[in-house]
This record gives C-alpha cells, structure tokens and sequence, in this order.
C-alpha cells in the first residue's frame, strides 16, 4: 500500500468563499507523482480547539500530516499555538529565520517589527524550511512513531516553493520505495455517462485491482484507469477493453 498523507486547510476565508483552496490540488498532484497518496483534505477555520482536534485525529489515521495558513503576524495566525497545544510542546524562536527575516525587511527599507518577528516562532524540536519566497518558514515535525507533521504557510506560491524545495526531496529519500501509481486515461465523446455504463454492464466489464473513474463535461467523458506500480498488465488489460468496447466513441484529438 502506498503511504498516505492528508491535508489540513486552515482559514475562515477558505471555508466563506473569499478565497479558493488551491493547496489540496497542488498537494494532490505533487505527491501523487512520487507515490504518496493523498487521502483527505479537510478545510477549517481559524479556532484553536478545531485545530488541535482534526490534526490530532489526521495523524491517528496516517503517516504524514500536512497543515497549512495561520502562521503570520495576526492575531487570527493561531495554527502555531493550536500545535503547541495539542503536541505539548513549546513556541520558540528560531533564530535563523529572525536573521533572514530582519536582512529581507532591511532589503525592502523597512525595519523589522515585534509582530513581524512572530513569524520566526517555530516549535521546539521542528526542523525549519527556510521560505525562500515570502517570511514564515515551513516546519516539520517527526514523530516517535515514525509519523509526520509539516507545517506550511498559508500563501500558494510560499506552500509550494516548500513543497518543492525541502519537502519533496525529503520525501523522495525517506520513501525511496515509493512509486508513482499507473494511469491511463480513455477518452470519449458523443455518448454520455450513463449509455457508457450501459455497454460496459452488458460486456461484463470488471477490473480488478484498477480504480475507474468518470469525468463527464462537455459533450465528452474521461476515463480514468489507476492501478498500482506492479500492476503494468493489468491496467494494459483493462484498457485495451475500454477501447474495444467504446471504439466507436473514442475522442482522438484531445491530448
Ligand atoms: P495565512 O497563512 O493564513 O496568513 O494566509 C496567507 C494568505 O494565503 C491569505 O491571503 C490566504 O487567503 C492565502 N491562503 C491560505 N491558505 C490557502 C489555501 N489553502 N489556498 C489558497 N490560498 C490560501
Ligand atoms: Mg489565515
């Protein structure tokens, strides 16, 4: 089974319709390309309690956690203090980023103030990702049980230039088994859903160990195979089924 990870959106903008969650796609598709499954991702608002109880019950249920926002200057960036809670462990300072973060103000002709430093503060024991594009670091947090927990800033572009810089790389190595699960996609038009469903209930079409999925929009429908690494000739199989099978549906200009 392929390690599973989920994620935790945090900010009442993302669950009021101000903003769009972007970070559960960017996620999804990143981890999905080094075989990491990504299982749930859960968007909740700016509350202590919330926080220290659906991270609490994430990293019940698999081996990386993935929290993301609150973690500014303002006085509603509480994900820090949520964690500290729920894992008893202590706020501290991280000197590093307080000396990046005062070199960045300087740069931009501003002096660095009290609230501004409030986002060195890390937990004690977290291994810090420096944020090369914006002020708060990432943070991850290992656990005795051999699970865990990353910390990220809210912004999309500071929560995947962490992704990609320190995270990935982390996650390529410590799961260097990992693989990417197999994907194959079918695709057809002028025939909708439920007359495809139709064909293949009559042809008794079945694909053990394949997911299928269906993806209608626009006159069109994708299919979309996905078996694990080892299961090249069944994911092959089922395929060439679907082709013969809709062969007179088949969509082959779309890429
Ligand atoms: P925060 O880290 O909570 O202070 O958020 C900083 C900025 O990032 C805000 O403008 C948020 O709306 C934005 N942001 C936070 N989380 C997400 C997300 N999951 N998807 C897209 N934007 C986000
Ligand atoms: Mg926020």
């Amino acid at each position: 089974m392929n390690i599973q990870a989920e994620l935790i959106s945090i900010g009442n903008e993302l669950l009021s319709g101000r903003t769009l969650n972007t970070h559960g796609r960017d996620l999804g598709n990143t981890l999905g390309l080094i075989g990491i499954d990504l299982m749930r991702d859960t968007t909740i608002p700016d509350d202590i309690p919330t926080i220290a109880l659906v991270v609490g019950e994430a990293l019940t249920r698999v081996d990386l956690v993935f929290v993301s926002g609150g973690l500014g200057p303002t006085v509603d960036d509480i994900t820090r203090d949520a964690l500290a809670k729920l894992l008893d462990l202590k706020v501290v300072l991280d000197q590093p980023t307080v000396d990046y973060l005062k070199k960045w103000y300087a740069e931009h002709g501003r002096n660095i103030t009290l609230a501004a430093t409030r986002q060195a503060q890390v937990l004690e024991g977290a291994v810090v990702l420096p944020n090369a594009v914006g002020a708060a670091p990432g943070q991850r947090i290992g656990f005795p049980d051999g699970k865990t927990l990353f910390v990220l800033p809210g912004p999309p572009a500071e929560f995947n230039s962490i992704l990609s810089g320190h995270i990935i790389p982390w996650l390529r190595k410590t799961f260097a088994n990992a693989r990417p699960r197999l994907v194959r996609v079918v695709r057809t038009k002028g025939i909708g859903e439920s007359d495809i469903v139709t064909i293949l209930e009559a042809a008794d079409f079945h694909a053990a160990g394949v997911d299928i999925g269906f993806y209608p929009g626009k006159g069109k429908v994708e299919i979309r195979l996905i078996a694990d690494a080892d299961d090249k000739a069944r994911i092959a199989d089922a395929e060439q089924k679907l082709l013969a099978l809709l062969a007179d549906y088949l969509d082959l200009e779309s890429d």
